[in-house]
């Protein structure tokens, strides 16, 4: 029996690790789908067109939310970043769990239309750990990388609006635990009502002696 797809949100503070253990997950498990985000940024070196990012312009942006192309979209740090609609929905038509990483106003708005969507956090151990990694990564000027904490500080407040915290330790043992609370998710009845109705009809037709 088909599984009915979960959407699932991942955000987290710039340097958590966030696309790594995204590609980590979806390259574990054929289950998930993994939504690539629109932006106006610039390309950082090694980025690909369509695998890590649609890069837009400012206008081409523009016209995607006045077409409704976009599911949701922020703006962070100087830039847009928005969700295409027309993938998202396709997913979640052919069963698959998909996986939208995106910051904490994008999850909002997520919440709001989909309630049932599993929305996730990741942080590293400490704030230290996470300065590190952003100034080790290289690709963002200082200033970027000043603006990027200070965004951290504001994403820290809404935490609580996240259903589950995961901790950036260990990737492998970051990556099972989310797949753990995924499947966990799958097992609440109102995924699972097409086989509750089937066992409630075999049931009944025993009952009647057929
Ligand atoms: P980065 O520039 O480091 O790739 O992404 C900056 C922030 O934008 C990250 O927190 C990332 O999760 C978020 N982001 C990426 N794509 C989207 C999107 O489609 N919508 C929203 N709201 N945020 C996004």
């Amino acid at each position: 029996m088909a599984r009915e797809g979960i959407l699932i949100v991942v955000s987290g503070f710039s340097g958590a690790g966030k696309g790594t253990i995204m590609k980590e997950l979806t390259g574990r498990y054929e289950q998930y789908a993994l939504s690539v985000s629109a932006t106006t940024r610039t390309a950082r070196p090694g980025e690909e067109e369509g695998k890590d990012y649609f890069f837009k312009s400012q206008e081409e942006f523009e016209q995607m939310i006045s077409n409704g192309a976009l599911i949701e979209y922020a703006c962070y740090v100087g830039n847009y970043y928005g969700t295409p609609r027309a993938y998202v929905e396709e997913m979640l038509l052919q069963g698959k769990d998909v996986v939208l990483e995106i910051e904490i106003q994008g999850a909002r708005k997520i919440r709001e239309q989909f309630p049932e969507a599993v929305l996730l956090f990741v942080t590293t151990k400490d704030a230290q750990v996470l300065k590190e990694r952003l100034m080790k990564r290289g690709t963002e000027s200082r200033e970027v990388i000043e603006q990027r904490l200070l965004r951290a500080v504001q994403e820290s407040e809404g935490i609580e609006e996240y259903d589950y915290l995961v901790v950036n330790d260990e990737l492998d043992a970051c990556v099972e635990q989310i797949h753990s609370i995924i499947e966990g998710e799958h097992r609440r009845i109102r995924y699972n009502m097409k086989l509750v109705s089937k066992v409630r009809e075999e049931l009944r037709s025993f009952a009647k002696g057929e």
